[in-house]
């Protein structure tokens, strides 16, 4: 906390980690002779900049944008880009941090990284947000590179704003290589990115489910958000037999008892990503759905799993404690960090099926690395090859979750522990394999 005052999000993220990880490293000396877990705990660096920009009034806007470079022990420094009027630096370190040990779970060679702006998209023409984007990527370009760190989406930013960064980087320096990922199909993007974290957070849920001998079939599920991984998160619980309660967004949340169909989430995809619509207007178009305005949020529905999908600590200690009461069984994390650090000592403490984001929303940085091999090689593969992949990666980080956070005796698995203490193993292991640099 003294290292980094008005920088509670971060310090958050850096003490549930730390929880784990004390003693975990008590009995290894070289990790605490050379320090290991203090220098995760220091990004490499922070950019920040100004992003100027017209608005179609003429008026100029200034704005903040920032890069956070983690770790690059693992590989070059990967993580999304957040355009939110709630992005703070502390916001991108912690965010940046948590990158570090998801990308190590994955298996693949990446390192950790995060960007963004408090640059609010909501109610900007398409033109405002491409002329935003390309000045964004006017500083932001001498800092990054394919083989550098490699920016990709993440709230705020989706497949229009990677192409106007894209096409402004390319433009700069009149090279076409893959600096960042979720790109289009026509130039270079992969298959099943745009589905990858939703989807993978929910095999992840799915893996869990199996230790107890259950699937997802005829369970009642409580989503939050209604962005990306929201809806893909919902699309994949529908195929696997699930029934989807509730989506959400920062207005509030819409339940729906008959269940969110495919025929919904395509329709509720459409809203978000073309019309830029709210999540309210759901109910004007579904009969029998409710809305609970005011920022309300989902958690007092009776269910059997939750996925929060939409934002950090957006789901706190009495929250938590209610999906308990209420028979909730397994939670499997969508967004990055949306459970407080008291919430996840609740998830804890009833010995819940209990994923964090660094470990179920995996699937979306993974797809990226596979995005960033593909464009290496300049080839495309297979969708049915990705969806092997996914799978198989998403199967990998349950194992590796399992591997460090069982414990002898029970069938018990703490995966907030073993994501942490494998995500930290590699990339401390690597670092010890530098010295001291
Ligand atoms: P989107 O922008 O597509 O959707 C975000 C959703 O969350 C929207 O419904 C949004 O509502 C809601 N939301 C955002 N901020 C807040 C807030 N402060 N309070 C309440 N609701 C909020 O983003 P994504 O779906 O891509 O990202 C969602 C989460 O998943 C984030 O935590 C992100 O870091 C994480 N994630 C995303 C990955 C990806 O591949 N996209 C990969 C791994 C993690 P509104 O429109 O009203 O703001």
């Amino acid at each position: 906390k003294k290292r980094n005052p008005g920088q509670p999000e971060f310090v958050q993220a850096v003490t549930e980690v730390a929880e784990d990880i004390f003693d975990y490293i008590a009995d290894k000396e070289d990790y605490h002779k050379y320090q290991i877990l203090r220098r995760i705990a220091e990004p490499d660096r922070v950019i920040s900049f100004r992003v100027c920009w017209e608005d179609d009034k003429g008026n100029i806007r200034v704005q903040r944008g920032w890069r956070v470079q983690n770790n690059n022990s693992i590989g070059p420094y990967k993580g999304g880009i957040r355009f939110h009027p709630s992005v703070t630096e502390s916001v991108l370190k912690f965010l940046a941090f948590e990158q570090t040990f998801k990308n190590a779970l994955t298996g693949l060679p990446m390192g950790g990284g995060k960007g963004g702006s408090n640059f609010n998209p909501k109610g900007k023409s398409t033109n405002e947000v491409m002329r935003f984007c390309q000045s964004f990527v006017n500083e932001l370009y001498r800092h990054i590179g394919a083989d550098t760190d490699v920016p990709a989406g993440d709230i705020g930013v989706g497949g229009r704003e990677i192409g106007y960064m894209f096409g402004q980087y390319k433009r700069l320096t009149n090279e076409f290589t893959g600096v960042l990922t979720g790109k289009g199909l026509e130039y270079g993007g992969s298959l099943i990115r745009t589905e990858a974290t939703g989807y993978g957070a929910v095999y992840f849920l799915h893996e869990m489910l199996k230790t107890k001998g259950k699937d997802l079939v005829g369970l009642n599920a409580v989503i939050s958000g209604s962005g990306n991984v929201a809806t893909h998160a919902a699309e994949k619980i529908n195929q696997l037999g699930g029934k989807v309660l509730t989506l959400s967004d920062s207005e509030g949340f819409i339940y729906d008892p008959e269940g969110i169909t495919q025929d919904k989430v395509n329709w509720v995809k459409d809203l978000k990503t073309r019309k830029r619509g709210r999540i309210s207007e759901y109910v004007k178009e579904f009969k029998g759905s409710e809305f609970h305005g005011n920022g309300a949020r989902p958690w007092g529905v009776e269910c059997d799993v939750a996925v929060p999908c939409a934002t950090q600590n957006e789901l706190n200690e009495e929250e938590a404690k209610t999906l308990v009461k209420n028979g909730c069984f397994a939670v499997s994390e969508g967004a990055n960090m949306p459970t407080t650090l008291e919430g996840t000592h609740v998830f804890k403490k009833a010995k819940i099926l209990f994923a964090p984001g660094k470990a179920a929303n995996a699937g979306g940085v993974a797809v990226s690395g596979l995005e960033m091999s593909q464009n290496s090689a300049r080839i495309s593969w297979k969708e049915e090859e990705l969806q092997r992949l996914l799978v198989d990666i998403m199967q990998g980080i349950h194992a590796r979750c399992v591997e460090y956070g069982g414990s002898a005796g029970t069938d018990h698995v703490d995966y907030v522990k073993g994501a942490n203490i494998a995500g930290f193993k590699k990339v401390a292991d690597a670092m010890l394999a530098y010295g001291v640099v």
